[in-house]
């Protein structure tokens, strides 16, 4: 694609995009003065749908007039309301129906996914980390190290070489042919969150299982972002949260997969609650625990309602859609917006996300030398909403939902303003 350094060429580009309707569907925050802001944390903060308040006050309603029996009488009975987004999380990454359940949070997911996946013995039970692995990964894996007696220092980094940024699948490959036999768990964030790169997650599997190591995926940055596919990469689980580049709602439920391959081993260890429990006697309240097939398997409480209505909300909309007219869409913004960028010609500017679109999603880290936060104030001072890593790193996330063209053309000249 050749692209122009025109706000004209920005303002064709939106008139030519067939997503560009969607930006409506959304509320963009603005300034005192009603001027849009330039939303750029759809990494950190998914915008809202204006259709969330329908969703989650058809709940409130049913709610309100039928009390408990809304678990069966509702417009969308409660009772199966989980079973409703399913389907629909399971396209978004290229999963099968069987391998996906929303539940919980992000960090609990990744908690009792190695309840069952993490089963260390005396000589092999170190966990795999990336360096830069955002810190609640880092922190839940630590935990579970010494929760089973080990040492917080059993954690295996994988780090980027030397004046990168980046990390690379070979090294991966190395740790884990040196001292695989040590290795349990393999725990990597498929999209790194600090600097965007989407790693190649076959071959995290198929390196991990070499050596008889469970692969598990956080996929907080990859979920509604890029196409993971999760099935045909073989990882055995894998969960992320829906708030981030699935406008869910702050805090909302989080997504859990477990491969079909796992999906009928009832001896795998795991805890339990009524809602693991077989559904067709789950009733009786009397019947000994016989836990369900599939990722449904994990789960423990019946679930919010009022969030997963905001789930649901949201998930109709990329439903719509699809992944695959988003992820061409945001290839070419990201790429404008990289065009621009580099257009700059300052020598104190460097993206570090990966160049290859394949191997990186929306967001771009920008790294400005020789500065300080007050970058990120001037930026938010002019509307330009990122999000700013300590020392000098600027993430920036133009979202193919409810971003514009325009959007990265204007955040550009600004930014080229403030250097
Ligand atoms: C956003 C994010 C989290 C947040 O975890 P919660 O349990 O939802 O608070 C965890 N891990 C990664 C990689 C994230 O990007």
């Amino acid at each position: 694609m050749k692209y122009k350094n025109s706000l004209a060429f920005a303002q064709q580009l939106d008139k030519e995009d067939q997503l560009a309707y969607l930006r409506n569907q959304f509320y963009i925050p603005k300034d005192k003065n009603g001027n849009d802001w330039l939303y750029f944390t759809g990494n950190s903060l998914g915008l809202q749908p204006k259709s969330t308040k329908e969703y989650i006050n058809q709940e409130l309603e049913d709610w309100a007039n039928l009390g408990v029996e809304g678990h069966f009488e509702a417009k969308n009975p409660w009772l199966h309301y989980h079973e409703y987004l399913t389907d629909k999380m399971a396209k978004i990454v290229g999963a099968k129906p069987v391998e996906v359940v929303v539940m919980n949070t992000l960090t609990t997911n990744l908690h009792l996914l190695m309840v069952s996946f993490y089963r260390p013995t005396k000589s092999k039970y170190k966990i795999v980390i990336e360096s830069d692995a955002f810190p609640s990964d880092r922190y839940a894996v630590q935990s579970q190290l010494k929760f089973h007696g080990f040492s917080e220092d059993d954690v295996i980094e994988w780090k980027p070489r030397k004046g990168s940024a980046l990390l690379n699948i070979d090294d991966l490959e190395k740790i884990v042919e040196n001292q695989g036999d040590e290795i349990a768990l393999l725990l990597i964030g498929g999209v790194n969150y600090y600097t965007g790169q989407y790693l190649d997650l076959k071959r995290i599997a198929e390196i991990g299982h070499s050596k008889d190591c469970v692969v598990g995926i956080d996929l907080a940055h990859g979920a509604g972002n890029i196409q993971p596919n999760l099935h045909d990469s073989g990882v055995d689980f894998a969960a992320w949260c829906t708030y981030k580049y699935l406008n869910s709602g702050p805090g909302s439920l989080a997504g859990l997969f477990v491969h079909e391959k796992h999906a009928k081993n009832k001896d795998l260890p795991r805890f339990a609650g009524w809602w693991n429990h077989n559904k067709s006697t789950r009733f009786n309240m009397r019947m000994p625990f016989d836990v369900m097939e599939g990722a449904e398997g994990w789960q423990l409480s019946n679930p919010p309602i009022l969030s997963m209505a905001a789930i649901k909300a949201s998930l109709d909309l990329f439903d719509e859609i699809g992944m695959d007219a988003l992820r061409e869409k945001s290839e070419k913004l990201t790429g404008y917006f990289e065009f621009l960028i580099d257009e700059i010609g300052a020598e104190d500017i460097k993206i570090i996300t990966p160049k290859n679109p394949k191997e990186r999603g929306c967001q771009l880290s920008i790294q400005v030398k020789n500065t300080d936060k007050s970058l990120h104030q001037k930026l938010t001072e002019k509307n330009i909403i990122t999000d700013w890593r300590e020392p000098d790193v600027i993430r920036c996330a133009p979202t193919p939902m409810y971003n514009s063209f325009e959007d990265v053309y204007k955040m550009v000249s600004i930014l080229k303003g403030i250097l």
